[in-house]
Order: C-alpha cells, then structure tokens, then sequence
C-alpha cells in the first residue's frame, strides 16, 4: 500500500511537472490528508475528499441519512409505497453495456477509475471515457508485462554467456 502512494506522488509530481497549470487543481483531501488533483471547476476548494475511498464513504453516508430522513414522515411513507408499487408494474430498463472494467485485474483499485478519467481529460484536454481510461490502463499493463519478461530473457541470455 505505502509502495502504492509513493507511485501515485511520483506520477502526481511529474503530471505537475509537464503540466504546471494543474498545480491549481492540487487539492487536499479533507478527511485523509492525501493529495490529489480535483476537476479545474472545483480548485480553490477545502471541503473535498480524496477519490480513494473517502468521497465514496461520504457519499454513501450522506445519502444513507437523506433517504433515513425522508421516510421518517408521513408523507415519506406514503410515497414510498406508491414508489414500490410503481417499480413492481414497470420492468427493469435494459442497462447501457459495462465499459469493459471487469477486464482489469482483481488488485486493481476500482475507485481509482473516475479520478484516473478525469487526470486523463485534462491532461489531454478532452473528454475520455471510462472505457478508454480501462483500454489505456490495459495497454499499459500488457506493456509493462512484456518489458518485464524481455528484461528477465535479457537475463537468462547474460547467464547462459557468463554463467556466475
Ligand atoms: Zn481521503
């Protein structure tokens, strides 16, 4: 895990290197600490979370205590059993198609995704989808297996010539 955020600091810190517009969009995270970069919409704000896991858990909470809240009455109640009884007549929409997430292997840090789309859009200053941001992630890992498995014949070849 710490190998991981020192990865992510070094990639931040060349990101802010190439691109030193972004180093307005730096953000500290308000729950962890973590440093992160936030949509340009949303520099100059202290109130954020990290996309790490800390917005989602405040996401889930808040609307956890909403939905708590607006059942509490009568009317809540009310509307909530014409809103069961409505989903029970009306079948479920078919679902736009997954972007091909399920793809990337299972350590991968899933909440990473939409914070990785949006470094990417700005970095390349368009908008990328988060079926582009996995296939670019895919790309990169292919690449990375095959530099690693080139480097290890590079090896077994200076062995065979200079056996220790
Ligand atoms: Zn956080």
């Amino acid at each position: 895990m710490v190998a991981l955020v020192l990865a992510y600091y070094a990639v931040l810190r060349s990101v802010l290197r190439a691109q030193p517009a972004l180093r307005r969009c730096l953000t500290r995270c308000g729950h962890c600490g973590v440093f992160f970069l936030t949509d340009p919409r949303n520099a100059g704000r202290d109130d954020l979370r990290c996309p790490f896991g800390c917005r989602q858990a405040h996401r889930r909470r808040q609307s956890d205590r909403r939905s708590a809240a607006y059942y509490r009455d009568e009317a809540g109640q009310e509307k909530k059993r014409a809103l069961n009884a409505q989903r029970r007549k009306t079948p479920a929409r078919p679902s736009p198609p997954p972007p091909p997430v399920a793809e990337l292997p299972p350590a991968w840090p899933r909440p990473m995704l939409p914070y990785l789309r949006m470094v990417t859009s700005l970095l390349e200053g368009r908008p990328i989808s988060l079926a582009e941001v996995v296939a670019m992630l895919l790309r990169a890992l292919r690449q990375h297996r095959m530099v690693r498995a080139r480097r290890i014949d590079q090896t077994v070849a200076w062995l065979h010539e200079e056996p220790p």
